[in-house]
């Protein structure tokens, strides 16, 4: 595959060098580029990605060589050029860095992570100790994988959760550890499992027998050989990570549990009382519950259809709370389960020797945009509201304002800045989302008139609209228009769980209820309440992105061709529509003038003042013109460099590298 890298140049390899610009120029490049499975493009150091939807020779060790060995930037675009980047930037300048992935639902993000870390996987040194670390650092990507995605109507692998893979170097560049964080979403698989472990787990193997499997509307493309390897890796990988056979089933046994809950059907009926209750009409499904936690079934089925009010006085659920709560237990097994895996894969993962620096890959779930959008759309999209705001604000935001600051000539590019937006969900007093969170909002239709009261007539919010489905807002995000359906985003935002079905859990024989549900513990009385759902991600992200902005930031947008997850099918509107959202012909306005590197006058005095043969150790004036003689006396044509008030700026990536190439001698 040597010659892929030396073939020649279909289009622009990189879109800064297109003339004239325009949006039709810029397409027409990646157009003819796709057609020729050249699936990157850059901007600059931007890597733009087109799903294939099909497999390419694209990916290989010794394609990774000659990535490394070449330099990023004399080769065709690639994943790889945009790791090893990444990977130089951390040894030859020990900062830390960051790889954003981002991109709609289907675009490419976790298959491009994937890319990313299996090159950093390769480069990276071999001791016994170290082969241990990248080995568990992809087996637990594998294994997050398997739990947290899940097929939907977008995308037959769709992360429902948002994962931030931060993996530990040390001196020589080996990875030493990492750090996962995590945020979810409510959804899960089933895996392939072998037909005995079904068994011992009393699963069917049919996917159509679970409810909380089916997904609304559509028929799913995955085989079930691809699920069943699947789930063989996914068991690998808990071994690999330490787990114990015992353990694996343990998990896999709530896996089960978590399916078959979904299944239980509460029917009504009328108390001697007159008032309303409900009976479960699948008992036996209850029964093989009970069976695999260890669980009295007396004691689960009545934390499932009664509710103590007050004083030891027990009322029953009728069959639509029964339902809801139902929904709620499954929702928190699940997500109280991956994040306890997540917890003991970090455990593991924690560095045990002298660390230097970080290199961080984000891939978060892509924007949907549904027939019904729910709560988790509202959620997920939220998310790619704010990390979009974080790619403009470093992208073209700071940028510019950097430049302007620094007295630089500068023609400013104009942008949409989603801000707006941001702030309509996430404003302390009225935002859509914070609005959740009121005490006096107590089901939908509360929600929903707050909604209506806080964001009327708001440019990017629409609501109380004839053209709207009943109990719907609808919100103009960057990406596109979205409507929602408010039906159980107050329930799903809490996730209240009664204390008696924790108590229920905790007290089963299963060894990790105990652990997952401490609330349950009779002697553990005054436990808070978690934060609800929307808060808990609010504060994540927020405290995940201040994290990063002092990082050395690399990109990847990736894009979608078309709708229907076809090869060699390059949709004009739709990849039209990514170009104008993602601001990408901005992106390219911005690169053509701008800078890729700049570093105070004292500090690039100091880092390459030892390339000088002749000025050094004697030069006494200030630092500009110290720089400015240094600079003089490369040979680097003077284009390359602009000088401002405080800081020198760097042209091009490769510059830099070059700089780089210099100082090592
Ligand atoms: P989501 O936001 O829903 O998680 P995503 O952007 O992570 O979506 P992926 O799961 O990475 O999307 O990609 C969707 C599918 O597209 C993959 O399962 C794979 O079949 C295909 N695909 C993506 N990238 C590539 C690639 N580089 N080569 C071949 N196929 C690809
Ligand atoms: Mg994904």
């Amino acid at each position: 595959m040597l010659s892929f890298g030396l073939e020649k140049e279909v289009g622009a390899w990189d879109s800064v060098l297109l003339e004239p610009l325009t949006e039709d120029n810029f397409i027409n490049n990646l157009q003819q580029r796709f057609k020729r499975d050249h699936i990157y493009t850059y901007i600059g150091n931007v890597l733009v990605s087109i799903n294939p939807y099909k497999k390419l020779a694209l990916y290989s060790t010794d394609l990774v060589e000659t990535y490394v060995k070449r330099g990023p930037f004399q080769l065709p675009p690639h994943i790889y050029a945009v790791a090893a980047s990444a990977y130089r930037w951390l040894n030859d300048r020990n900062e830390d860095q960051f790889i954003i992935v981002t991109g709609e639902s289907g675009a490419g993000k976790t298959e491009a992570a994937r890319i990313v870390l299996q090159f950093l996987v390769l480069v990276s040194g071999g001791s016994s100790e170290v082969r241990l670390t990248k080995d568990r650092l992809v087996q637990a990507n594998t294994l997050l994988e398997a739990f947290g995605n899940a097929r939907t109507m977008r995308n037959d692998n769709a992360s429902r959760f948002g994962k931030f893979l931060d993996i530990e170097f040390d001196f020589k560049g080996d990875p030493v550890g990492g750090y996962l964080t995590h945020c979810t979403c409510n959804k899960f698989l089933l895996c392939g499992s072998d037909i005995h472990l079904l068994k011992s787990l009393k699963l069917q193997r049919n996917v159509e027998h679970y409810s909380i499997l089916q997904i609304e509307g559509k028929q799913t493309t995955q085989s079930d050989e691809e699920d069943r390897k699947l789930f063989i890796y996914t068991k690998s990988a808990l071994n690999i990570l330490g787990f114990s056979d015992e353990k694996v089933v343990d998990i896999f046994r709530i896996i089960a549990v978590i399916l078959k809950l979904g299944n239980l059907q509460f029917v009504p009926c009328n108390n001697i009382d007159g008032t309303d209750g409900c009976v479960i009409c699948n008992e036996y499904e209850l029964f093989e519950i009970c069976e695999l936690l260890g669980a009295e079934h007396r004691w689960l089925q009545r934390a499932l259809t009664t509710r103590l009010i007050e004083n030891g006085i027990i009322a029953d659920l009728n069959a639509c709370e029964a339902t809801k709560l139902r929904d709620v237990l499954c929702r928190t097994l699940y997500s109280r389960t991956f994040s306890w895996l997540i917890n003991k894969i970090n455990d593991l993962l924690k560095v045990r020797c002298a660390k230097r620096k970080n290199l961080g890959v984000l891939d978060i779930y892509g924007f949907e945009l549904f027939d019904t959008n729910r709560f988790e759309q509202f959620m997920i999209n939220y998310c790619n509201e704010k990390l979009h705001h974080f790619v403009i604000s470093a992208t073209l935001k700071d940028e510019q304002e950097e430049i302007l600051r620094e007295g630089l000539e500068w023609t400013r590019v104009e942008y949409f800045n989603n801000v707006v937006i941001c702030q309509l969900l996430e404003n302390e007093s009225h935002g859509i989302l914070t609005l959740l969170d009121e005490p006096n909002v107590l089901n939908d239709s509360a929600y929903l008139i707050r909604v209506e009261q806080c964001c009327a007539g708001h440019s990017h919010c629409l609501t109380s609209d004839s053209s709207l489905p009943l109990d719907s807002f609808q919100i103009r995000h960057f990406a596109g228009t979205v409507t929602y359906k408010v039906r159980d985003f107050v329930e799903k935002n809490t996730d209240y769980l009664p204390k008696e079905v924790s108590r229920a859990l905790y007290r089963c024989d299963h060894p990790l209820m105990a652990y997952l549900f401490p609330e349950g513990n009779p002697k553990r009385c005054n436990i808070k309440r978690p934060l609800s759902k929307s808060a808990q991600l609010r504060v994540s992200l927020n405290s995940l992105f201040k994290g990063l902005s002092s990082r050395q930031i690399h990109y990847i947008r990736c894009m979608k061709p078309n709708e229907l997850k076809l090869p060699r099918k390059f949709e004009m509107g739709l990849i039209q529509h990514q170009v104008r959202y993602l601001n990408l012909l901005t992106t390219v306005q911005v690169w053509r003038g701008g800078y890729c590197y700049k570093l105070s006058y004292p500090q690039f005095l100091s880092r390459y003042k030892m390339i000088s043969t002749s000025t050094w150790p004697r030069w006494r004036g200030t630092a500009i013109e110290g720089v400015s003689i240094l600079v003089r006396s490369l040979p680097i044509p003077s284009a390359e460099f602009t000088y401002g008030r405080t800081k020198l700026f760097v042209r091009s990536p490769r510059t830099v590298f070059e700089l780089e190439d210099f100082r090592r001698g």
